[in-house]
């Protein structure tokens, strides 16, 4: 595209999701005027979606925040700099003095780049004086990280997107890859035309279960049993790779004996899965030369979310399909950088690189760079802040980028815990449901207007770079942090998000290698050596655990923690929708608007029938926690006994549904299984039921 038509343009990254394409964003007048994307981008190869291209315009949206807010008998009023800070600074060091440093939390974005995150978890350590620092990924990919490091090693995909063009074949497991990572997806896609053998396993019949070569619909909340069935049928049918199994994994007897009750047919009876599908599954990934497996947060956001996760790293190391280009097992990561924001340490147990708090060799080391003393304890997790503000033990909380009212899970609750601080700071681009209950709002900057590093789901570490600057007042978060830091007498000595970036690679031996630099226009993909040498392919010849070996986990299949029942007898499941994102805040703000401008309950054409209800139709969906309305779609792209939508409009607050069911492990809540009430919201006159529509 000829640049002369711009006053200027900027490579940088796309800050919505886990893809991390690579973009151009072109300015005229100190607006974005167009984006295309980076030919040379690795893991969008000259491609975009319609969010990274043309959802641009909400930052100049007449609605942004460009100037700092106070609360003040109750209404927000506009306010400068000096009085927002000294506002923040007075509260923050009343409540630590009065109730000590655990009485304030804070919680970094999954939106914002690694060095806004890395400078957010300072300063709740070292300002603050505690470990009460979370990020969104509680809620999302959480399960994920810690099922990789239990059995692999390292939190982040073993391989990136070039592994599916390099696969025979492939597992999609609760991902609907085509609206939620859709570079990602279109590549699927291709490969699946070009020959690539794609199982798709997911409730609902997605896009690319039209390009696969069999399609299994598991009853939400059965991911164990399916793993355990195709890890079976892999052990019976004699596709297990014993010399691999011998030199680097630990624990195979124990999940050979467990497997043993997980026949096909046990199979079907938990998951309604056909055992001849199931069957089929199994040795088109075993038989492949190459496979891999990609999952998304259908099998994340459930109750055993982070079992299924250690399940299926069982299956690739029965199958030895690890360590190579192609057999690789790939995480869809949702936001843009909910892998940096963890990386970075905005965690309540561990600093940069998952390195934990409680190690006393990695906490002197922090200690010492920072000229500070830290207790050997964890923090608290998002839901464990929620909780603490309710019961009182917490007073104060500092939310950027993430609007908790919205996206989290058991909506009345957290709006309690809002409700009950003492002083509640956000950091927003928007108002949000959020900000509602904030005592200071501070207009931050949106992606395209800040410097930094985002890493994909790939573990790349990509530039940002700013194509604007901030409106009016607004600032980078980087500047807001560090300057908050600053005036509560912690000086992080940092004058740019590089100097930032230098402190992780001098405190983090994975990233000891990474500068802007080696960085450029291609990344790193952690681990970095002190030489710069990346890492696409992760655990070539060991693993990151003691001995260098892999770890098998005997875990059974235990059912979801809400199921359907006589008064709830349907299942919702959420997820999101290729025209939005996440909260929606930026979305619609944009064109996408006019492509979608409402959310939709999708349920299957019988279920439709059997309750009256016809497509369009106003309905009210009940669980035991809350009652949502919103529009009927009749399709049977989900299967009877399931319902779906998506959770971007905030007037429609479908997390209302959602309780306090989460994962064991790491508290991500169970947003894919709801047990539910669909009823229409009006009384439908007598007739024939609706003819579905698809
Ligand atoms: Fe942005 Fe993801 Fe779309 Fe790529 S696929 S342009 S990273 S939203």
């Amino acid at each position: 595209m000829s640049t002369d038509r711009f006053d200027s343009t900027v490579t940088t990254t796309c800050g919505y999701c886990g893809v991390g394409c690579r973009l151009e964003a072109h300015a005229r007048g100190g607006k974005i005027a167009s984006i295309s994307p980076a030919l040379d981008g690795p893991a969008n190869k000259g491609h975009t979606c319609l969010k990274g291209r043309f959802a641009h315009q909400f930052s100049r949206h007449r609605n942004r925040l460009t100037t700092p807010l106070i609360r003040e008998g109750g209404a927000l009023r506009i306010a400068t700099w000096e009085e927002a800070l000294g506002r923040i600074v007075s509260e923050l060091t009343r409540i630590k003095a009065q109730h000590g440093p655990d009485a304030i939390a804070g919680l970094a974005s999954s939106r914002a780049t690694n060095e806004d995150c890395y400078a957010m978890q300072r300063f709740m350590r070292a300002a603050i004086g505690t470990h009460n620092i979370d990020n969104c990924s509680r809620v999302c990919h959480s399960p994920t990280s810690f099922g990789l490091r239990k059995s692999l090693g390292l939190s982040g995909a073993t391989g990136g997107f070039d592994d599916i063009e390099a696969a025979d074949a492939a597992i999609l497991l609760g991902a609907n890859a085509t609206e939620s990572h859709p570079v990602a997806g279109a590549r699927i896609k291709q490969a699946a035309l070009r020959g690539m053998q794609l199982v798709t396993i997911d409730p609902r019949r997605i896009e690319l279960s039209g390009y696969a070569v069999l399609h299994l619909s598991p009853r939400p909340g059965t991911n164990a049993a399916v793993m355990l069935g195709l890890a079976h049928v892999v052990a019976r049918d004699g596709l297990v790779d014993h010399e691999f199994l011998a030199a680097r994994t630990e624990g195979y007897d124990a999940v050979r004996a467990l497997i043993a009750d997980y026949t096909p047919a046990d199979v079907e009876r938990i998951s309604g899965v056909p055992a001849a599908d199931l069957e089929a599954a199994a040795h088109i990934y075993g038989e492949a030369g190459e496979a891999s497996i990609l999952w998304g947060l259908g099998v994340t956001e459930h109750k055993y979310g982070s079992e299924v996760v250690r399940l299926i790293c069982n299956l690739a190391l029965m199958c030895g399909k690890l360590g190579r280009r192609g057999s690789a097992l790939l995480p869809m990561r949702g936001q843009n950088n909910v892998q940096g924001s963890s990386d970075m340490g905005a965690l309540p147990d561990t600093f940069t690189a998952y390195q934990s708090v409680q190690d006393e060799e990695v906490a002197r080391r922090f200690e010492e760079r920072w000229g500070v003393t830290m207790r050997r304890e964890n923090g608290y997790t998002i839901p464990q802040m929620f909780d603490a503000a309710v019961a009182g033990d917490l007073r104060a909380m500092w939310i950027f980028g993430e609007d908790v009212a919205q996206t989290d899970p058991d909506t009345t609750h957290v709006i309690h815990a809002l409700q009950s601080l003492e002083f509640l700071v956000c950091q927003e681009i928007f108002e949000t449901e959020t900000t509602k209950y904030a005592d200071v709002i501070l207009p931050a900057s949106a992606f395209l207007e800040k410097e930094g590093t985002f890493t994909n789901a790939e573990r790349r570490i990509q530039l940002v770079a700013p194509a604007i600057t901030p409106p009016g007042g607004a600032k980078t978060d980087f500047e807001i942090i560090t300057t908050v830091s600053r005036a509560m007498g912690h000086d992080m000595g940092f004058e740019t998000p590089e100097d930032a970036m230098r402190e992780v690679a001098a405190l983090t031996p994975h990233w000891a290698g990474v500068t802007y630099e080696r960085i450029g226009r291609g990344g790193l993909q952690w681990p970095v050596a002190a030489d710069g040498t990346d890492s696409p392919i992760l655990y070539q010849d060991h693993f990151e655990l003691p001995g260098g070996k892999a770890q098998f986990a005997a875990l059974p299949y235990k059912p979801p923690g809400s199921e359907a029942s006589e008064q709830f007898p349907l299942v919702l499941v959420t997820g999101r929708r290729l025209e939005h994102y996440n909260a929606g805040t930026m979305t619609r703000r944009t064109g996408n608007l006019d492509l979608m401008d409402h959310d939709v309950l999708e349920i299957h054409p019988d279920d439709a029938a059997r309750l009256w209800i016809s497509d369009g139709a106003l309905v009210s969906v009940r669980s035991a926690f809350g009652r949502i309305e919103l529009a009927a779609r009749v399709t049977d792209r989900i299967e009877a006994g399931h319902v779906f939508t998506a959770f971007h409009f905030p007037e429609v607050r479908t997390n209302l549904l959602v309780g306090g069911s989460a994962d064991i492990n790491t508290s991500c809540p169970e947003y894919k299984v709801v047990a539910v009430d669909v009823r229409p919201v009006q009384e439908v006159p007598a007739r024939t039921p609706a003819v579905p529509t698809v």
